[in-house]
C-alpha cells in the first residue's frame, strides 16, 4: 500500500520504521527542517513538498500534534483538493469533536476518514505494539485493517468517528490520574521516610497497584524526567481537552480542573519538554535530595 506520512515528530518517526518495516512504499514529510533531515538520514524516504507527499499516497496518515496542525496542513488550499479519494489515518490526540469536524472535511472534499489515536509510546510504534483505537469509515478500517495490525497489538473499530477519539481522551485521563495519585502517596512515604522498597512490595500485593507505577519510579526516584517518549505539554493538551468534553457532557469537571492546574504548574517550573511523569515535582516542591532519606 503507498502511504504518506505527514509529520515525523516523537511518534510519527518510529511509527514510520514500523510501516518500513511491514513492507508498505512509504513517502514522509515533516514541516521543520530539521526532522525531516534525521528521518532521511535514518533513511527513510522523505520530501520537503506536502503536495508530493499527498499525491503519493493512497492513504495520509496524520501523525501531528494537535487539531490546528490538522487543520492546517489538511486544509491548505493546495493540499485540500488533492483529498479526492485518498483515505485519512488521524493518529493524534484530539477531541471527538475537533475529529468530527475533521472527518466531515476529509468527506467534502472527496475523501475517507478513519480515527486511529492509539495508546502507548514509542518503544510500542517501534515493535507494533500500539493499542490502536479505530472509529469512522468501515471501508477504510477494512481498507487499512493489515496495515494498522501490523502498528497495533490490539486493534479495535468502535463505531462513528468521534469514538475513538473520547476512548483515548479517557485513557490519557487515567494516565494522568494514576500518575498524580501515585506522585502524591510516593511523596508522603519519602517525606516520612518510610523505605520506598518496603512501600511497593505492600502495593504491588494489593488491588491499588498499576504497572505504570513500577514504569515511572525511577524517574521520580532520580528526579530526571529527561529523554521524554511523552512530554508533559502534550499531556496538558490531552487533559485540557478531556476537560472541555467533561463538562460538556455534564461531569464534575473538578478533578480534571485539579489535575490540570497541577500539569500547567510543572510547565512553568520549566518541565513543558520533559516527561510527564515530572508532574512529581510539582505534587511534591521543595524537594531536598540531602534529606530525601526514601532513596
Ligand atoms: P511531537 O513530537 O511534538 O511532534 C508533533 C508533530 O506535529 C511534528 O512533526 C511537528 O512538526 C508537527 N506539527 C505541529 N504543528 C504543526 C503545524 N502547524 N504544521 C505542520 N506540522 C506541525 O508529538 P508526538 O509525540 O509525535 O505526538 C503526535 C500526536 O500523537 C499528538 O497528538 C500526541 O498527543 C499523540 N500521541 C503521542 C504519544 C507519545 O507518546 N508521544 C502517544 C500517543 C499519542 P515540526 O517538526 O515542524 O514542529
Amino acid at each position: 500500500m503507498k502511504v504518506a506520512l505527514l509529520g515525523l515528530g516523537l511518534m510519527g518517526l518510529p511509527i514510520a520504521h514500523r510501516l518500513v518495516h511491514c513492507g508498505h512504499e512509504l513517502i514522509t514529510w515533516n514541516r521543520s527542517k530539521e526532522r525531516l533531515k534525521t528521518a532521511q538520514d535514518e533513511g527513510l524516504n522523505v520530501t520537503p513538498s506536502l503536495t508530493e507527499a499527498v499525491t503519493a499516497g493512497e492513504v495520509l496518515i496524520l501523525t501531528l500534534s494537535d487539531a490546528g496542525a490538522i487543520n492546517q496542513v489538511l486544509f491548505d488550499p493546495s493540499v485540500k483538493p488533492l483529498i479526492r479519494g485518498k483515505t485519512v489515518l488521524q493518529m493524534g490526540t484530539i477531541s471527538p469533536d475537533e475529529s468530527r469536524d475533521i472527518g466531515a472535511s476529509v468527506v467534502d472534499a472527496g475523501g475517507d476518514y478513519l480515527e486511529v489515536p492509539v495508546l502507548g509510546s514509542i518503544p510500542e510504534a517501534k515493535s507494533g505494539e500500539l493499542i490502536v483505537m479505530a472509529a469512522g469509515s468501515e471501508s477504510a478500517y477494512h481498507q487499512t485493517l493489515l496495515m494498522l495490525r501490523g502498528l497495533g497489538k490490539e486493534v479495535e473499530h468502535l463505531g462513528p468517528v468521534g469514538k475513538g477519539a473520547a476512548v483515548k481522551l479517557a485513557m490519557n485521563q487515567l494516565i494522568a490520574s494514576l500518575t498524580a495519585g501515585f506522585s502524591q502517596s510516593l511523596g508522603l512515604i519519602r517525606a516520612e521516610g518510610v523505605e520506598v522498597e518496603q512501600f511497593m512490595g505492600l502495593l504491588r500485593q494489593s488491588a491499588l497497584y498499576a504497572p505504570t507505577f513500577d514504569k515511572k519510579l525511577k524517574k521520580f526516584m532520580e528526579h530526571d524526567y529527561s529523554n521524554p517518549n511523552f512530554p508533559l505539554k502534550h499531556l496538558i493538551k490531552d487533559i485540557a481537552l478531556f476537560q472541555k468534553v467533561a463538562e460538556a457532557s455534564g461531569m464534575n469537571g473538578e478533578v480534571a480542573n485539579a489535575i490540570l492546574r497541577i500539569l500547567r504548574s510543572g510547565q512553568e517550573a520549566g518541565y513543558g519538554d520533559e516527561d510527564y511523569s515530572s508532574l512529581y515535582e510539582a505534587i511534591n516542591p521543595g524537594f531536598d535530595a540531602e534529606t530525601d532519606t526514601g532513596c
